[in-house]
C-alpha cells in the first residue's frame, strides 16, 4: 500500500515520459503486479485525450469563427459593391436629365440607410450592435435632411428630433445592456439611458416649438412634469433604494395607482402653480371627464398588487430562514 502511494506519484511523470530508468523499472515492475494502479493510470490516460480534446475543440470553434468573420466580411464587401450599383446609375442619369443633381442626394441617402442596416454588422466585429444603430441613425437624419432641401420642407427638425427620440426609447437600453462600457458609464447605465431620453425628449419639444409656434414648449412640459416626476421616482426607486426587489415592485405598484388615482388633482395643482403667472398663456383645460371611471380600480389594482408583492416577499423570507 506504501508502495502505491509512491507509484501514484510517479505515474504521471511516467506517463509524460519524462522519469529516470529507474523509476521507470519500478513502475512498470510495479504495475505487472498491482491492479489498482493499472486503472489509476488507465484514468490519467483518459484525462489527458479528454484535455487534448477540449484543446482540439477549442481551436476548431476560434478557427471557424475566424472563417465566419471572413466570409461574412466579403459578403458585407459584396453588399456594398451591389449598392453603389443604383448609386452611380441614379449619378449618371440624374446628370443626364437635369444637369444639376437635385434628388440623386435622396437615392444616395435611402440606399446609405439600407447599406448601414445590412454591410455595418456584416463587416464590423467590434461594436457591431452600437455602430449599425448609430450610423443607420445617422443615414436617416439625412435622408429626412436631403428629403426636406429637395422638397423645401420646413419638417426637418421635428421629424429628426422625433425619429432620435423614438430610437433612443427602444434602442438605448439594448445598445447600453449589450456593448462593453467602462469607467463612470459601466456603474450608470440606467441613469445614462434615463437623461439622454429626457434631453431629447425636451429637443423634440423645442423643434415642435420652432415648428408651430413657441406656445407649445411651456404647455408641452408643464403636461409632461408629472410624468417625468413619476418616471424619475419610479427609475429612483428600483435602481437606488436598497431594499429587496418585491418591496420595490410593491412601492412602484402603490406609486403607479396613487399617481392614476390623483391624475385630476396633480394635474390641476401643476396648471395652478404654472399658469398662474402669465394670463395670456393660460389654456381652458379639462381632464374631470376624461375616462373618471378608471381612476378607483387604477388605486384598487396598485394597491393589490402592492399587496400580493409584499405577502411574496414575507412568504420567501420566512422560507429562506426555514432553510437556513
Ligand atoms: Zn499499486
Amino acid at each position: 500500500m506504501k508502495q502505491c502511494n509512491v507509484i501514484a506519484d510517479l505515474l504521471p511523470l511516467y506517463l509524460d515520459g519524462v522519469c529516470s530508468e529507474d523509476s521507470k523499472s519500478l513502475v512498470e515492475s510495479h504495475l505487472s503486479e498491482c491492479e489498482g494502479c493499472r486503472s489509476l493510470l488507465q484514468n490519467l490516460k483518459s484525462t489527458e485525450t479528454d484535455g487534448l480534446f477540449d484543446q482540439q475543440k477549442a481551436n476548431v470553434i476560434t478557427g471557424q469563427k475566424k472563417l465566419f468573420r471572413r466570409k461574412s466580411f466579403t459578403v458585407g464587401a459584396v453588399f456594398a459593391g451591389i449598392f453603389t450599383l443604383p448609386i452611380l446609375v441614379c449619378l449618371i442619369v440624374n446628370l443626364a436629365v437635369g444637369a444639376v443633381l437635385d434628388w440623386f442626394f435622396i437615392v444616395l441617402a435611402a440606399l446609405m440607410l439600407a447599406g448601414s442596416l445590412i454591410v455595418v454588422p456584416l463587416m464590423l466585429t467590434k461594436h457591431r450592435l452600437f455602430a449599425t444603430i448609430t450610423s443607420s441613425t445617422g443615414c436617416l437624419i439625412l435622408l429626412f435632411a436631403v428629403c426636406a432641401i429637395y422638397t423645401g420642407g420646413d419638417w426637418f427638425f421635428v421629424a429628426s428630433s422625433a425619429s432620435l427620440f423614438g430610437i433612443s426609447l427602444v434602442l438605448l437600453p439594448i445598445v447600453v445592456r449589450y456593448e462593453s462600457l467602462n469607467g463612470i458609464l459601466k456603474r450608470n447605465k440606467a441613469l445614462f439611458v434615463m437623461t439622454v431620453d429626457t434631453v431629447l425628449l425636451v429637443m423634440m419639444y423645442l423643434a415642435i416649438a420652432f415648428q408651430t409656434g413657441f406656445g407649445f414648449f411651456p404647455i408641452a412640459m408643464i403636461i409632461s412634469f408629472p410624468f417625468l416626476v413619476l418616471v424619475w421616482g419610479i427609475f429612483a426607486v428600483i435602481r437606488y433604494l436598497p431594499w429587496s426587489e418585491w418591496i420595490r415592485a410593491a412601492f412602484v405598484s402603490l406609486i403607479l395607482g396613487l399617481f392614476v388615482f390623483f391624475l385630476v388633482p396633480i394635474f390641476n395643482g401643476v396648471f395652478e402653480l404654472f399658469l398662474s403667472m402669465p394670463t395670456d398663456t393660460r389654456i381652458s383645460w379639462d381632464i374631470d371627464h376624461l375616462a373618471g371611471d378608471l381612476y378607483p380600480p387604477a388605486l384598487i389594482v396598485g394597491v393589490v398588487l402592492a399587496a400580493v408583492f409584499t405577502i411574496i416577499y414575507y412568504i420567501r423570507k420566512k422560507v429562506n430562514s426555514c432553510e437556513k
